[in-house]
This record gives structure tokens, sequence and C-alpha cells, in this order.
């Protein structure tokens, strides 16, 4: 951090302005503020508890990729951090200024570049709110299938970065599977652009590198994604189980059987009575599970019926396809107040994901790891993105009234997360699925990968020679405190 008071401090507000234009370079204690907090629980309580926080020294907007690529060069002469910031909805730390610096907020780079019918592809910059994205490509007459819970709030760079999802992930893949090419700006300001396509023998996958490097390798300024037709129908049913166990024998046989629907949720026997029954009035016990296909309206009715043939094969009750639908139509009601956990209550997102071998030793063990060591918390799950081979576990863990002292609540949070992941790892689940590494996860990262996370580190330390791009992210290099 540079102190205000000083000229080298003017001199710096200087080069970035002449480069994107003074009223372009913010240094106000609001905009700073807007730039100290995202949705990682630890600055909010801090913040919430009266507590100082990390603040950038200053938060600017390029509105091109010459001028990121400025910016950069401009932060290497100083050797100050770099935080690339979307919409700072990132639940990992991800974005936020820990060593002052400067916090580059893309948002004005939101142009929708081109849109290739014949590939069915769209450019975009990358600082476009990813539901601007979804507008525009639906105005002419496609879809990107990318319907994330926080679709309003998030960018396209920010999913890239974070290797991010939406509902629709089981058929239209994760954003690392949407993405065609990229430009990105590397740490010391060289613009490069990955291959033009995603599918090559051309040596390793650099966009693959890029993807969820969360802003430590460099800005992506631009990608290419896929754009799909809006289907002609998309079908939704319901089923409740006895336990969650038939519910997961139900849908991995789903998945092992290769019927392709476009979504599949599991919630859990406690997630089911807490929040199934908040938000889509079921009051039953049992494991809720819902799926959905779309696509031309026979071969939905076709899936439909087998993966409801599959569910039937076990005890249960059917709940047919109008709580499939509401399912579907208050799908986002899950993730926002009052259904969703807020101040003061302590929570996080347990997100991990592995094989269907693995996946319930994986929920066992971080649920008896909480119920053993942590009294005080609640733990609930569903498991939310389905693979061919297995699924994500989005579990959490919730503690309504934390301690008082926002120390105090810290380390209980940390130790939560440090033991509840580290069971997880052990019955074959990683740090995470889709929600990145950020601040709060970095210490594992050596221990997830053993010698291979050397590979990353070698590669962080060649690109970003001065670390300035967001130090101390994903388990990299930090500045010292
Ligand atoms: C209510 C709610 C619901 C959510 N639901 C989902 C969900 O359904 N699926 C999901 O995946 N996530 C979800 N999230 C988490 C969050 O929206 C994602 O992690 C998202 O990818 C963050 O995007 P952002 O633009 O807000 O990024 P930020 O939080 O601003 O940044 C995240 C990381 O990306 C880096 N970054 C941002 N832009 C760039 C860029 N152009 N180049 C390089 N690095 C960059 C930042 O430095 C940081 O490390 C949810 C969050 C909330 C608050």
């Amino acid at each position: 951090m540079i102190s205000a008071n000083n000229y080298l401090y003017e001199m710096v507000r200087s080069e970035l302005s002449w480069v994107v234009g003074e009223a372009h370079v913010q240094t106000g204690e609001s905009d700073k503020l807007g730039h100290s907090i995202d949705y990682y629980w630890v600055p909010e309580v801090w913040h919430d508890r009266g507590q100082k926080l990390p603040a950038p020294d200053f938060v600017v907007y390029p509105a091109s990729t010459k001028e990121v690529s400025e910016i950069l060069k401009i932060a290497n002469t100083h050797n100050i951090p770099v935080i690339p910031w979307g919409g700072g909805s990132g639940s990992q730390g991800g974005a936020l200024p820990i060593y002052g610096g400067i916090a580059m907020d893309m948002k004005r780079m939101n142009k929708v570049l081109n849109i290739d019918p014949i590939s069915m592809t769209a450019t975009a910059e990358t600082g476009i709110n990813t539901q601007h994205l979804e507008w525009a490509i639906e105005k002419a007459g496609y879809s990107t299938m990318h319907f994330p819970a926080s679709i309003a709030c998030a960018t396209l760079g920010g999913f890239i970065a974070n290797r991010g999802t939406g509902v629709l992930s089981t058929k239209y893949g994760k954003i690392e599977d949407m993405v065609m090419t990229m430009e990105v700006v590397t740490p010391t300001g060289e613009i490069i652009n990955t291959l033009p396509v995603p599918r090559h023998a051309s040596g390793p996958d650099l966009a693959q590198l890029f993807l969820g490097s969360e802003g430590t390798l460099g800005v992506v300024t631009k990608a290419t994604i896929k754009i799909h037709p809006i289907p002609e129908s998309r079908k939704f049913h319901a089923f409740l189980f006895k336990t969650m166990h038939e519910a997961m024998v139900a849908g991995s046989k789903i998945m092992t059987s290769r019927l392709r629907p476009c979504v599949i949720r599991l919630y859990d026997e406690p997630e089911t009575a807490k929040l199934i029954k908040r938000v889509l009035g079921i009051d039953k016990k049992g494991a809720y599970l819902v799926f959905g296909f779309d696509g031309p309206t026979k071969t939905v009715d076709l899936e439909l019926e087998q993966a409801c043939a599959i569910c039937r094969e076990k005890e249960h009750e059917d709940l047919g396809t109008e709580m499939g639908q509401a399912w579907w139509d208050h799908r986002y009601k899950f993730f926002y107040p009052p259904y969703m956990f807020h101040l003061p209550q302590a929570f996080g997102t347990l997100d991990t994901v592995a094989t269907f071998a693995n996946i319930e030793k994986v929920y066992w063990a971080m649920k008896n790891t909480v119920r053993e060591n942590f009294p005080q918390a609640t733990f609930i799950g569903h498991f939310s993105h389905w693979y061919e081979w297995g699924c994500m576990l989005y579990a959490r863990f919730i503690i309504e009234s934390p301690p008082k002292d926002p120390r105090e609540a810290i380390a209980l949070y940390n130790k939560i997360w440090d033991m509840a992941i580290r069971a997880a790892i052990k019955e074959g689940g990683v740090i995470n699925e889709h929600h990145g590494v950020g601040l709060k996860l970095g210490r594992i990262m050596k221990e997830l990968y053993g010698p291979a996370f050397k590979v990353l580190e070698d590669i962080k330390k060649v690109l970003d020679p001065n670390n300035i791009m967001n130090p101390g992210k994903m388990g990299f290099r930090t500045k010292g405190i």
C-alpha cells in the first residue's frame, strides 16, 4: 500500500490517469470500500463489526485491452499489486485487495463484439454482466445457456477466472466447456490469444491454463463462447426418496445410463426439510430429487420418461412435473434473502466434487467432521452439478450466533473450513468445483496438488516475475504482511 500523502502516490495516479482518463481513476473512500468486500463471509463480518478493511490505493476502470496492458506495465514499473475486479460476487475473497494496489474494475469493457450464427458463437469483452450478455444473445435468437444464481451480479471474466458454472451445466457445461478462445493480457502487459478452437492437438491447452487462474496469471479481456438454439421444450420432474442414498442411486443411474438431463439436483434430508419446505412449500420427510431435459419435444418426452422409470425402480413418492417446474421457477430464490443465510449468521459453502464411488463418503466425512467438532453448526447440502462420472456437493455450514468478537468468529470459521475440506480431500474430493480458491483456501492448495503444485508455481513465477497479479491468492506467493 502506498501512502496517499506521498509524491510517489501522485506520480502513479498521474500515470494511470494518462492511460484511462482522470475520471476513471477513483480514490474516494466509497469507491475503495466498494472494492474491499466481495461475497466472502470474512470481510463482511470484519466490516460489520467495525473493523477497517484492506482497501485498494486506486480503483481503475480500463476501456480497452490496450489500456489494460498499459496499466500492467505501470504496475510492474512501481511493483504495485493489480487485482482484477468483475462483479465482486465471488465467495472466496479472490478479488480482495489485501496488499492495496490497483483494483482493476473491468465493467467498462462490456461490449458484445460479434455473434456468429454459422458456428454458433459469440465474442464479448469480459467485463460484461452475465445477464446483459444473455439478453443480448437472446435478442439475436439464441442463448448462452449459462444461468448461474449470480447471473445479475457477476461478469463473464469473473466466471472464466473462477471456472464458474450455471444451473444447466449438466448438458451445456461449465464455463471452461463453453469458452472457445480468449484474449489475455499477461502480467507483464503482452496481449496474447489462445488458439481459435478448443479442440486441437497443437500442444497443451493454453486456454485451460487461464481458465480458473483467478486473476493471478493475467487479465482475460475478451472471450468467444458457444451459444445455443432456444430449445423447443424444457420439462422437469421431481421425486421424493426416503433417503439421500436412494436418491443418489437413482440420480447416478440416470447419468451412467448416459441420459442427458440439462439439470439434476438432489437435496439431502435436512436441506429438503429446511429449504425445499421454505421455498417450494413441500413439507415432507425425505430427499428431494429434481431433473429436467430440454431440446426437441419428442426427445425430451422420451428421455424424461426413461429418467422417471429409473426413479420408480426405488421406493419413492412421485411429486410430478408440477413440483419439478416449481423448482425451476423459483431456482434463484434459494440464493437470496429471506431464504439464503445472512449476517449475523456465519455460513460457508463447502463446495466439492467427486466420483459417484466417492461422493457419499465425502458427504459423510464432511458432515461428521462438522457435527462432531462444531456442535454449534448445522450442516445441510445438495448435489447440484452432475457429470457422467460423479457430481458436485454444495454443502453448507450455518452458525446462528457466531462469537461477537470478529477475531474469534473468523478463527472458528477458518477452523471449520480447514477440517471439513481436509476431510473431503481425504475421501477423494477437491477444494472446490466452481467457486474457486481465492484467499479463503489458498493454504490448502499445496496439500491438494502435492509436488504438482510446483508446476503451477513455476508458471506463475515466469509469467509474473514481480508478483503483481493478485498476489496472495490461490496459494501463490504473498507480498508479506
Ligand atoms: C447470490 C450468489 C449466487 C452465486 N451463484 C453462483 C453460481 O450459480 N455459479 C457460480 O459459479 N458462482 C456463483 N456465485 C459466485 C460468483 O458469482 C462467481 O464466483 C463468479 O464467477 C464471480 O464473478 P465476478 O464477476 O463477480 O468476479 P469477482 O468476484 O469480481 O472476481 C472473482 C475472481 O475473478 C478475478 N477476475 C475477475 N475478472 C477477471 C478478468 N477479466 N480477468 C482475470 N481475472 C478476473 C478476480 O481477480 C477474482 O480472483 C454466486 C455468488 C452469489 C453472491
